[in-house]
């Protein structure tokens, strides 16, 4: 007899908010076992901030109370939230007939690096997820955590159930890795500026990754990164829906090449506001390359990661996390040169795989946002996007030009 078909299936924080979305998520389960899958399911800490048990809710709790936790110790407080998550969500599948049993990160097997807060999955051993699914049980694991090699536990990161649950499809070796969330897919734009924004049906792994880096606020992008390097698909799905869905890493290049012309190959537009820009100008002289590798050597040695790096004589530019903006500003003063940061703008990117290579694409982007009187303040690109930073105040005129142009509407 064939092995029967292993899905492993994720469900954000909205989706086990309360009885009813849970009722639904055993709605989702109990079917994928009728029709003979075998289901591993992950689940998030309920809700949003305010809700109980929900990962802001319970960073509040410490916040509020004034005395600096250590990392060690805010990892296993939001830990909680998924684990609250598992045994709740494995009750209410037992009781509507589907054996089930919950697990911490670590009794699944994960194990990650002892980075708290921030951990990185090394390895999930499948040993104990098999031994579930083989008494017949869908197991219910505690995303966003796993245990270091010194026993303690550990979490992932913001948004790191989706990488938990890639990470066991890989190790499982998973036909499929379901993200179900309250969006019914990767949309071609944030559907908030785009009304008209729609589900996009396939994607390559790049794609998705750009997307997501780019802020898409789907799947987390080092998610991504784990199914593509294990070649697991991944479906992003509604939970409330019934809509097919994103596919990702499916036969979607093959498709591509078919009808390469710039106004089709954009598969989304995406943008972010988290972002500042840091400008510094820079000596023209013998020693101008000593200078500019400083500004990152500095910013390095202090873990903030530059993007959008633009290197020209007389003038370096990039752009920070929002965050770290002021303190980038401080450490590339503090080398002597004169430099300025601003916060009012915003990179708004056209993302797709068959840019690579073919002429027009830029040219269209241009004459949209041209059209548009979105001036451009810089560019940078990869195989698979074309990001443009722009003043923060014209952000949603340039999504929505963008978008137009590349009859994505
Ligand atoms: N609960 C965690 C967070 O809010 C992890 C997740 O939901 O993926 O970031
Ligand atoms: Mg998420």
């Amino acid at each position: 007899m064939a092995e029967k078909e292993l899905i492993v299936q994720k469900f954000g924080g909205t989706s086990v908010v309360d009885y009813e979305h849970r009722a639904r998520v055993a709605q989702i389960v109990q079917s994928a076992v009728q029709e003979g899958l075998r289901s591993v399911v992950v689940v998030s800490a309920p809700g949003r901030l305010g809700d109980a048990y929900a990962t802001d809710t319970l960073l509040q709790l410490v916040e509020n109370e004034g005395a600096k936790v250590p990392a060690r110790e805010t990892d296993l407080l939001l830990a909680c939230g998924e684990i609250i998550s598992a045994v709740v969500m494995a009750g209410h599948l037992r009781k509507e007939g589907v054996p089930a049993r919950a697990l911490t990160g670590p009794q699944a097997g994960i194990e990650t690096d002892g980075r708290f807060g921030d951990a990185k999955i090394l390895r999930v051993d499948p040993g104990p997820l098999s031994a579930v699914l083989d008494e017949g049980l869908v197991p219910v694991v505690a995303g966003f955590q796993g245990r270091t090699p010194q026993g303690e536990i550990a979490t992932l990161g913001r948004g790191g159930s989706d990488t938990s649950a890639a990470a066991i499809g890989a190790a499982l070796g998973a036909d499929y890795v379901d993200i179900y969330t309250d969006v019914d897919g990767v949309k071609t734009a944030d559907p908030r500026i785009v009304p008209e924004a729609r589900t996009i049906s396939a994607l390559d792994y790049d794609e998705l990754f750009q997307m997501a880096q780019a802020g898409a606020k789907v799947v987390h992008p080092r998610a991504v990164e784990v199914a593509r390097q294990a070649r697991v698909p991944l479906r992003v799905r509604s939970t409330v829906g019934d809509e097919a869905g994103t596919v990702i890493g499916g036969a979607r290049l093959q498709d591509l090449w078919h009808a390469r012309r710039p106004e089709n190959t954009v598969v989304g537009v995406t943008d972010r506001s988290d972002i500042g820009e840091v400008i510094v100008a820079t000596p023209k002289g013998s020693e101008r390359t000593a200078i500019e590798a400083k500004i990152f050597q500095v910013l390095a040695s202090h873990g903030i990661s530059a993007d959008m790096i633009s290197v020209s004589p007389g003038r370096v530019a990039f752009i920070v996390a929002q965050t770290q903006l002021a303190d980038a500003g401080r450490l590339v003063g503090g080398l002597g040169l004169p430099v300025e940061t601003r916060d009012d703008v915003a990179k708004v990117a056209i993302i797709g795989s068959a840019i690579a290579g073919l002429p027009g694409v830029m040219a269209t982007l241009m004459e949209g946002l041209l059209a548009a009187g979105v001036e451009i303040l810089e560019t940078s690109d990869s195989h698979s996007s074309i990001a443009c930073l722009v003043p923060e105040g014209r952000r949603i005129d340039a999504v929505r030009t963008l978008h137009r142009q590349f009859h994505l509407s």
